[in-house]
């Protein structure tokens, strides 16, 4: 099976993204529509993305969530972790030698609608967030759960931007979460997965995605 295996972006045999074609993938810069007050409108305490949605990132993206290639998740799950290191952000553990604000205590993701997660056969978030955590020296809890039925890409555009509905599994959410998803579009989803958390009790949400829409 990985000798049918091909590079999402060169369509090259590779077993999944291949390292030249990973390194020329657009990178983020933050822009207008993701500034500090913005960031904070919705409620997160930091905003970080590795990529820029565009087309080459959208089509790795795509087939991780749609074509089976969970590969993928672990690749840029451990890109967006050695990003986050080179940014400041450490693990738990090394949080007394660091200055406030960098460390963390737990990954979570945002979940994916269980509809979704039956059709593929996994979490695209769940998946990320543990490849993220891992490089971090952090465990990866499912702190939330969705309540809605409804998939975010089958709903109107208002919708979309309230995001969907999620809820803490449990009665008191660590301090400080890194929140992991794959895109950022409007940032409705991580805005409710924010307030949800500090409703339980973080007081520190550090989201940070794959790629975000410019
Ligand atoms: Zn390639």
């Amino acid at each position: 099976m990985l000798l049918s295996r091909h590079c999402p972006v060169c369509r090259r045999p590779a077993r999944s993204v291949c390292g030249p074609c990973l390194a020329a993938l657009p990178r983020w810069a933050p822009q207008g529509a993701w500034s500090g007050p913005r960031v904070a409108e919705l409620g997160l305490d930091r905003f970080s993305a590795l990529y820029a949605y565009e087309p080459p990132v959208a089509r790795l993206i795509l087939a991780a969530k749609n074509g089976g290639r969970h590969d993928l998740l672990a690749v840029l799950g451990q890109a967006l972790a050695h990003d986050l290191l080179s940014g400041g952000v450490t693990g738990g553990r090394t949080r007394h030698q660091n200055g406030a604000g960098s460390g963390i205590d737990v990954v979570a993701w945002v979940p994916a609608s269980r509809r979704h997660a039956r059709r593929r056969g996994y979490d695209q978030g769940r998946e990320l967030a543990l490849a993220v955590a891992r490089p971090l020296g952090l465990r990866a809890r499912p702190l939330l759960r969705r309540t809605g039925r409804e998939a975010q890409a089958g709903r109107n555009r208002v919708d979309r931007l309230v995001g969907p509905s999620v809820q803490v599994r449990c009665r008191h959410a660590p301090a400080r979460v890194l929140l992991v998803d794959d895109v950022a579009t409007t940032g409705a989803s991580l805005a409710r997965a924010a307030a949800s958390l500090r409703a339980a009790g973080t007081r520190s949400v550090h989201a940070a995605v794959v790629a975000a829409v410019p």
